[in-house]
């Protein structure tokens, strides 16, 4: 495969007009206007180019982030919704229909999780969730499930921060004709699932793409016509539930994105030199940056070069007890905040079975291998990772006293 680079795909993007802004106008607007009434019927059936009907299908401020968003991924095309679960359910609802079955990973977010084990079951859609690092297993559940018609993964997962094999999974699901799913959340341009094979890559925006948590948003890439699918005035899972963004916010967005290069090369620097002083002093810690890792072969396997291993590592503390007062000293200390999600610029923490991962039985919880003392953290953007290092060597010091 060639070498890829996301932020110069970005970069090189838009030549801009003099006598322009350098950011996009925003787009104010619900509603477009047509010079000659034959344009807006053909808008209607998707037989022009250049013309906007309604925000809810399109407007000027969207497409700039999706073409933006479509250069980083290598897709054709992108869309962008309101939130995260809006792309991630409006992906699912959009290939399955009732009587058909799902193929997902043990390992998902909690609200996706929630959505096929409970949901879908509504619409008489059955998942099974298999152990994805274990591909004869995938296997063998595509060979007990001939209606399957999708494989569902995240490419690094929470809190376990294992590897999906993409290209084996792409393999597995073509080979019965569904469709394989991926979640790029965690990993935005450190991996581009889409180039390894995915149909389709579905992100939460509100993490680090956006990275400012001052919003939530989502994403779907893929070709141009699967995401013409999507916004089908007739049968299109987008333009039928409504999910848009609002244009405001994918302006926003937009020239967050546009950092995201180097944030991501920051989180990820932070989190290896932590995971690097962490085996030093003997945590028992989880980051895939490190040869230690199970997958770290993988993803070096998988990953594009120059944007490091990620900034989401985790500890075990053994007990939730425990847990729960390193991080109330950590917060006090200032290493970050006590809090839900990642991709921030300030460190953010949280003890994942009891949080993120709560919607997960706690079977299952076992099963995937998740202690209950898990401290998993979104390492910020902090200048003097050694003086935070200290910090929480401080905090769990101080909460063995
Ligand atoms: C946060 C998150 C979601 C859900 O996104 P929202 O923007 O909160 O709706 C989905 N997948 C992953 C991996 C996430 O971290």
């Amino acid at each position: 495969m060639n070498k890829f680079d996301p932020a110069t795909a970005i970069q090189r993007l838009d030549g801009r007009d003099a006598n322009r802004g350098v950011n996009p106008a925003i787009c104010d607007s619900a509603t477009f206007t047509f010079p000659e009434a034959h344009l807006m019927t053909d808008t209607f059936h998707g037989e022009t180019e250049g013309y906007f009907l309604y925000s809810r299908h399109w407007n000027p401020s969207n497409l700039a982030l999706c073409q933006a968003l479509a250069a980083m991924e290598g897709t054709e095309a992108a869309w962008v919704t309101g939130s995260g679960l809006a792309a991630i359910t409006c992906a699912l609802l959009h290939e399955v229909k009732s009587g058909d079955h799902i193929i997902s990973s043990m390992t998902t977010y909690g609200g996706t999780f929630a959505f096929m084990a409970n949901y879908m079951k509504k619409f008489n859609v059955e998942t099974t969730f298999v152990n994805f690092q274990d591909l004869d297993a995938v296997r063998r559940a595509v060979q007990e499930h001939p209606n399957t018609k999708v494989l569902y993964t995240e490419t690094m997962n929470n809190p376990l921060l294992r590897i999906a094999n993409v290209p084996e999974l792409s393999k597995i699901a073509h080979s019965i004709g569904a469709k394989l799913i991926v979640d790029n959340t965690f990993t935005p341009m450190i991996f581009s699932p889409y180039r390894l094979g995915a149909d389709v890559v579905v992100y939460s925006m509100t993490k680090f793409i956006n990275g400012k948590n001052d919003c939530v948003a989502g994403a779907i890439c893929g070709s141009a016509d699967y995401i013409g699918s999507l916004i089908d005035v007739n049968n299109g899972t987008c333009m039928l539930l409504g999910p848009v963004l609002d244009p405001m916010r994918s302006s926003s967005i937009l020239k967050n994105l546009h950092t995201l290069h180097i944030r991501m090369q920051k989180h990820s620097a932070n989190a290896m030199y932590l995971a690097k002083r962490f085996k030093e002093v003997g945590f028992k810690y989880n980051y895939p940056g490190l040869p230690e890792h199970p997958d770290y072969e993988l993803f070096n396997s998988m990953m594009n070069p120059g944007y490091g291993y990620g900034g989401m590592i985790s500890i075990d503390m053994g007990t939730a007890e425990s847990a729960s007062r390193i991080m109330e000293i950590m917060q006090k200390k200032g290493v970050g905040y006590l809090a839900v999600s990642l991709g921030y610029f300030k460190t953010l923490f949280s003890n994942s079975g009891k949080s993120t991962s709560s919607e997960v039985p706690e079977d299952i919880q076992r099963e995937m291998g998740m202690s209950e003392g898990l401290i998993r953290f979104s390492m910020g953007l902090d200048n003097d990772i050694e003086a935070t290092f200290q910090l929480i060597k401080e905090s769990v010091d101080e909460s063995c006293r």
